[in-house]
């Protein structure tokens, strides 16, 4: 089987024409806003696994809306008994690592068995500045997103990142709900949000390219030390030998980081996800962290640990947008910034008298 890509017509830069949108077929007809659906609705569709009633319920976490976010969190509590029985895995690599190709042959790996179900989630902070998700895209898991047991659902695309990570992390709660044992979370290796993605998950995946120059490449050893697995794709054809050496360095790469607090030994495999070779290796890898994190209870010991770290985040995410959605401290700030930026004031003096003030307003 040839690969597309070593084609010397291949471009992965190809863009197609669009289809221009056609005229509005009746531009007087007001589209009527849908109802806000009741929390008890939700709920009870949700439970069912009913995938229409969750992703209403996704949209308004979403939502910017204040009154729309009220209702998802009664979603949430409601929900809350009922989620926790999933395994949750995190999968990062850099842009064309391969993550959507492996997840689409992971996800059938892993749906090939009764009762499992799957979803996909993604956190994607460039989709803040390009207003659509790159990551956790249907068409890019061609195979999962017809599968009548996969749910897929791209990253949250409005706010911080600490507000996407918040969001996709309440709907890991509302997939569990639903049924959904198996939660993949997608994130791309490059910034940030590996660090969000590591505090919702039990296992990190981290995807990794042989023959790319420095062998770890653009990896930050942040990333490294988080990952509880690291898999080396597109081990296939004339790469396969370069993967071996990858798979060496990284070993020994790993010899040099401190024992992980779970006591397991993080692996280096090779595998293809387009030639789906080395694929149960991959996944029996995974099985046995499973086991042993759960018998020796860090696996109870991390998702309690999680639970608190998600209360500190949305304590210290709410008071910053209180703090700045203030208008009269938005106003003060704008003065202060122009003092302090020509050394009229010192930053901290500066800081100091615009928290006096909030807190003073506070006790009003
Ligand atoms: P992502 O950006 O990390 O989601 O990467 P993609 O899954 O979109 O893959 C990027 C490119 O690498 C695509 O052209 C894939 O066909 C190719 N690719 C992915 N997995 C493999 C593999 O196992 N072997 C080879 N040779 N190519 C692969």
């Amino acid at each position: 089987m040839e690969h597309p890509e070593n084609d010397s017509q291949y471009s992965g830069l190809t863009v197609n024409s669009g289809v221009a949108q056609p005229p509005v077929v009746n531009p007087y007809l007001k589209r009527r806003r849908r109802p806000l659906p009741e929390a008890s609705e939700l709920v009870e569709g949700i439970l069912h696994g009913d995938s229409t009633a969750l992703a209403r319920a996704i949209t308004l976490i979403e939502s910017v809306n204040p009154e729309h976010y009220a209702r998802a969190q009664e979603v949430i509590e409601k929900c809350l008994p009922y989620s926790g029985d999933s395994r949750r895995i995190g999968i990062t690599g850099v842009p064309g690592a391969g993550k959507s190709t492996s997840i689409d042959v992971f996800g059938l790996h892993v749906l090939r068995k009764p009762g499992q179900k799957l979803a996909v989630l993604a956190i994607d902070p460039s989709s803040e500045r390009t207003k659509g998700s790159i990551l956790g895209d249907k068409t890019r898991m061609e195979k999962l997103s017809v599968h009548p047991d996969a749910f897929i659902r791209p990253s949250p695309s409005a706010g911080s990142l600490g507000g996407v990570a918040r969001k996709t992390r309440e709907t890991i709660v509302l997939c569990e709900a639903a049924g959904y044992n198996n939660i993949f979370v997608e994130t791309v290796g490059v910034g940030q949000s590996e660090t969000a993605v590591h505090s919702m998950v039990d296992f990190f995946l981290l995807i990794q390219l042989a023959g790319t120059g420095d062998e770890l490449q653009g990896i930050k050893r942040g990333i490294m030390e988080m990952a509880d697995g690291i898999v080396i794709n597109k081990a296939d054809g004339d790469n396969i030998n370069r993967a071996r050496l990858a798979q060496a360095q990284f070993r020994s790469a790993l010899h040099l980081f401190p024992p992980t607090p779970s006591g397991w030994v993080p692996e280096v495999l090779c595998y293809s996800g387009y030639y789906e070779l080395g694929i149960d290796e991959v996944w029996d890898m995974i099985d046995r962290y499973f086991t042993y994190t759960r018998e020796n209870g860090y696996f109870e010991e991390k998702r309690r640990r999680q639970a608190s770290y998600w209360m500190y985040e949305t304590i210290d995410d709410q008071l910053k947008a209180n703090f700045y959605n203030n208008p009269e401290i938005g106003a003060m700030l704008s003065r202060l910034v122009d003092e302090v930026q020509t050394n009229r004031r010192s930053s901290f003096t500066a800081a100091r008298d615009v928290l006096d003030r909030y807190f003073a307003n506070l006790r009003k």
